[in-house]
């Protein structure tokens, strides 16, 4: 068959060459081992942590390395395609400190590489799939969807690969008139991959191929023999083929992305041979798991699991360099030691690289990132808390936005007991931060806990607040304030060593650490706090006397 014929027929209105391509988009000038990697989300809306995982470390291998990282849009399939939701990508993984050197943005294109949105490529994909033609390494397909589905039929039925393959692909053997006359009669068609693979050798004789993953070694797995699709009846390439187009053409060298692609990658190996390319160095990605219930590991899922959504982190106002420094701590296994031995160096120091990732299986527990949470935001200044915390509340709780007015008074408070030899680590994330610290705002106040139940027992309550405001000086120290408390129990009858009570029970009608709780609930509304006195310094004379007085 004259293949060059068979292309013209099919693509007559393609006049653009490949080599045409390959001059437009040259070998790029970058310094030797730098690294080019991409994003290539579809664009539907949904950012998780999966895409959030696979673009760090697609942005340490480039930015480590002084290459690029581009965004590329994957809209191939239309149905899923959400207004915004460029701007929504870009936005999310900027918020994590992840920025794109090129590629698509909110206002058109960034980079001598593009156009970067797969469905304004239709005719680069044209040209090589017109290419593949011509050469005879790939066909148009006039199976209907019924033919299709008897074919799988039969193959089920005699226990065979199902798919279009050796001789299952009828239309490769119809001849350039058949294929004329099929065209002029308007049958739809999409144009098939011609694989070399052939199934009906026996196992020992198939094809093998070994690639190079930089995260899982040399993987060994049979060659490609399906004729895959690679461009639709509409003309729209699928992904296997776009990827392969987009990541030759816009030079990139290393493709991450995650392992549910690695049963397709001869697929794209065999592409790759058949168009003359080096393939890129292929990272796949271990999936992202966690412990349910019954402390079984399993895939995170939209459905069941709210942290798999990049918006959970922002609703609940989590640091971003927090989230920064534990995906760090799941992506590689030496993270952690390096950390322990750098505790003040910026996170970019650490040298990130493939082969320290697991793979079988990333395991992701929001009880450690909240205790890497906790460390990270000790090192935060209380001057930068209240920016981060300010911002997240504008966006997420406007209501509370009164608690900014005073910045001093918050910058106090946000900073209780964070100068201690042993701080106190208070601070998880932004919503669990306000709760924590919302008494201190006396819209906010709320009685969470009740007085102790010795005290309201001997019914002193009123008592222990009434001796204890009687001698409120707010100038006392932290002493001279205690050895108060003290008195006033000793005078009410309890002990004044919490061990006298313990030992004599029947003495007293409680110890110095009730009378002070009373306090402490009249002040703050709960049992557990930091140290009162530096409470009431921070909340100043007039409100702790207010708030003692409320209840007497
Ligand atoms: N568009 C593909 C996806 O969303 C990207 C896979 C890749 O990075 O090659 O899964």
């Amino acid at each position: 068959m004259d293949y060059n014929k068979l292309a013209e027929l099919i693509f007559p209105h393609i006049s653009q060459t490949p080599d045409d391509y390959e001059a437009l988009y040259p070998a790029r000038q970058l310094p030797q081992g730098a690294k080019v990697t991409r994003l290539g989300p579809s664009p539907t809306g949904f950012i998780h942590l999966g895409n959030l995982y696979g673009a760090f470390v697609d942005e340490r291998l480039a930015h480590q390395s002084g290459g690029r990282f581009y965004l590329r849009i994957e809209d191939t399939d239309d149905k899923r395609y959400v207004e915004g939701a460029v701007e929504i990508i870009i936005n999310s993984l900027r918020f994590f400190g992840i920025n794109f050197d090129e590629g698509a943005t909110m206002n058109g294109d960034i980079g001598h590489y593009g156009d970067y949105t797969q469905s304004h490529r239709g005719e680069i994909y044209q040209c090589f799939a017109k290419k593949l033609v011509s050469e005879g390494k790939a066909y148009p397909c006039f199976l209907t969807e019924e033919e299709i589905a008897d074919i799988r039929a039969s193959q089920e039925a005699q226990k065979l690969t199902p798919g279009i393959y050796g001789k299952w692909a009828k239309s490769r053997s119809l001849t350039l008139d058949e294929i004329e006359a099929n065209i002029k009669e308007g049958k739809p068609y999409v144009i098939r991959l011609k694989s070399d693979g052939d199934m009906s050798l026996p196992e020992d004789q198939i094809r093998r191929i070994q690639v190079n993953d930089a995260i899982r070694g040399t993987l060994d797995m049979p060659a490609n023999d399906q004729d895959t699709v690679i461009l639709k009846a509409t003309g729209i390439p699928t992904y296997h083929f776009a990827h392969v187009v987009d990541d030759h053409l816009m030079r990139t060298t290393h493709v991450v992305r995650g392992a549910e692609w690695l049963p397709s990658l001869p697929i794209h190996i065999e592409l790759f041979e058949k168009l003359g390319w080096e393939p890129p160095v292929y990272c796949h990605t271990a999936q992202l798991m966690k412990l349910d219930e019954e402390g079984n590991k399993r895939k995170l899922s939209k459905r069941k699991d709210p942290e798999l959504s990049l918006d959970y982190y922002r609703n609940q106002g989590y640091h971003p360099a927090a989230v920064r420094e534990y995906l760090l701590t799941i992506l590689n296994s030496n993270f952690e030691e390096w950390r322990m031995a750098n505790p003040d160096a910026d996170i970019n120091e650490f040298e990130f690289t493939t082969d320290k990732m697991s793979t079988s299986g990333a395991l992701f527990d929001l009880n450690k990132l909240n205790d890497i949470s906790k460390d990270v935001l000790l090192k935060i200044s209380a001057g930068d808390l209240f920016d981060f915390l300010k911002a997240w509340a504008a966006e997420f709780k406007p209501e509370i936005m009164h608690m900014f007015d005073d910045r001093a008074y918050l910058e106090k408070i946000l900073d209780i007991g964070r100068k201690e030899t042993k701080p106190r680590k208070d601070h998880i994330y932004a919503q669990q931060m306000v709760e924590n610290i919302s008494y201190f705002f006396d819209d906010m106040f709320k009685l969470e806990d009740s007085f102790p139940a010795e005290v309201e027992a001997a019914g002193d309550t009123e008592a222990i607040l009434t001796e204890y405001l009687k001698t409120y000086n707010h100038g006392d120290d932290q002493e001279t304030w205690f050895n108060k408390i003290r008195a006033i129990a000793e005078k009410l009858g309890y002990a004044v060593k919490p061990k006298d009570y313990k030992k004599n029970p029947d003495l007293f009608k409680g110890h110095v650490g009730h009378v002070s709780t009373v306090i402490r609930v009249a002040l703050m509304g709960r049992q557990q706090s930091p140290d009162v006195w530096e409470i009431q310094q921070i909340l100043g004379e007039a409100r702790t006397r207010e708030r003692l007085q409320k209840f007497i």
